[in-house]
């Protein structure tokens, strides 16, 4: 018998009654586990193994039929996050958290800090009036440093400057120069120009202690770079873009632009 605890990212019936769930554990990276008569789960059951659910899962030993997931033995809910489903766009977003770590967290892979960072996004995007453009860009960068794509927050790469009024953060080498140091190049490389508050911000996201992520003021002027900036890092680093994520931009309002 295994217990762990962990999100649930996914689900899909099969055959007639039972599902599959995948869920995202600390100790062993997201675990596929077979739900039998999920059709007629009692609703604590049911809860419990829901879509963003937090829960403790203990698991038989033998196997499925299918030879990879593990067979649901019986399940607490920790947490529902029931507040989520009031927004749609909080839901969006969560869906698309899910699919960037189905997709980018590798089998049996131990993830503490990933499941940890998910279950703060998941709480603060259930907070009334969250601010969700922010949630966003916080697992989008903080995922991206976790699974080893970090950038280069530290100075302008060419004249060391440590705070550049305004800059230009290339997404590709994952680094930026300032103004002054930029120098045209003939193949156009991604990038992002921004002002020197979305640095700090992002600075703060990717090196601040895990207590603090959250807890940054960003102006309305500096916002626009940064969602943009984390959304396309994180993007080109993975090399995938979610559906959730076209969802979201479809419902979700647009961000007012940066101009410099
Ligand atoms: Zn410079």
């Amino acid at each position: 018998m295994l217990t762990v605890k962990g999100v649930v990212l996914n689900q899909r019936m099969t055959g007639e009654q039972d599902r599959f769930i995948d869920v995202l554990t600390a100790d062993y990276g997201v675990l596929e586990i077979l739900v039998k008569g999920a059709g007629k789960l009692n609703s604590k059951t049911g809860s419990a193994t829901q879509l963003f659910a937090y829960s403790e899962f203990c698991l038989a030993d033998k196997k499925g039929r299918s030879g990879r997931a593990r067979m649901l033995n019986s399940v607490s809910p920790i947490r529902i996050f029931y507040e989520l489903r009031q927004s749609v766009t909080a839901v969006a977003l969560a869906s698309y958290f899910s699919q960037v770590l189905q997709f980018a967290v590798l089998p049996r892979a131990g993830v503490p800090e990933l499941l940890r960072l998910m279950l703060n996004c998941l709480h603060f995007l259930s907070q009334k009036d969250a601010d969700e453009a922010a949630v966003k860009a916080v697992f989008e960068l903080r995922t991206a440093a976790l699974l080893g794509f970090m950038p280069d927050v530290i100075m302008c790469r060419a004249c060391g400057t440590y705070l550049p009024e305004a800059l230009t953060f290339y997404i590709e080498d994952g680094y930026f120069v300032c103004r002054d140091c930029e120098e045209p190049s003939e193949i156009p490389r991604p990038a992002v120009e921004m002002p020197a508050g979305t640095l700090q911000a992002i600075r703060h996201i990717v090196l601040s202690d895990f207590e603090k992520i959250f807890s940054f003021r960003i102006s309305e002027k500096c916002r626009e770079p940064l969602c943009r900036f984390a959304e396309e890092f994180l993007q080109y680093h993975i090399d995938r873009r979610m559906g959730a994520l076209e969802y979201y931009h479809a419902v979700a309002p647009p961000l007012s632009g940066y101009t410099t």
